[in-house]
């Protein structure tokens, strides 16, 4: 049995994290989408809320578990027992940064392989960043994320 483990932050889950999660659900028997705890980012949900937000949009999705992370990627991965990590690629200007931890992790743990999945064209310009943003502002992004997204970014920003 092959679990692939597609780490992030998904703060919030988008339609492309989605489009992702469901097209590695097709190659392999188990993805785990896994929330990393401490990323070097600044948040807008806090770990149990982007844990329980990517439960609920991915009730029901056959292959998909959602769990939480805080340690190295690869350690996690070794963990539950993923040989491969799902990453996605949007443009060229992914291509560094995932590039580079790809090459770290193959130097911590050799054994675990990463696949890259190309973005959607759908979903090339979609980011977490850019729904935060827009959500912030009182924009409308229901053709981004899941609707129960949509209420939880509403609820957030009328606090
Ligand atoms: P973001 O980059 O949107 O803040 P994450 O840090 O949670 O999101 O990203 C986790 C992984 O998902 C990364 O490999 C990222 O490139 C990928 N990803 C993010 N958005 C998309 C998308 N729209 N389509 C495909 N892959 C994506």
């Amino acid at each position: 049995m092959t679990i692939a483990l597609y780490p992030g932050s998904f703060d919030p889950v988008t339609n492309g994290h989605l489009d992702t999660a469901v097209r590695a659900s097709r190659l392999f028997d188990t993805v785990v989408m896994a929330v990393f705890d401490r990323p070097n980012k600044n948040l807008l949900f806090s770990t149990t809320e982007r844990l329980e937000l990517l439960r609920e949009v991915t009730r029901g999705i056959p292959r998909i578990r959602v769990e939480a992370y805080n340690t190295l990627t690869v350690q996690f991965a070794r963990q539950i027992g993923a040989r491969v990590i799902v990453r996605g690629l949007r443009a060229a200007s992914d291509f560094e940064n995932e590039f580079q931890m790809a090459q770290i992790n193959q130097i911590i743990d050799p054994e675990i392989d990463v696949v890259v999945f190309m973005a959607s064209r759908k979903y090339t310009f979609l980011s977490a960043s850019t729904v935060r943003e827009i959500a912030a502002l009182g924009g409308d992004v229901s053709e981004l994320v899941p609707p129960h997204i949509v209420g939880a970014l509403k609820q957030k920003f009328e606090r």
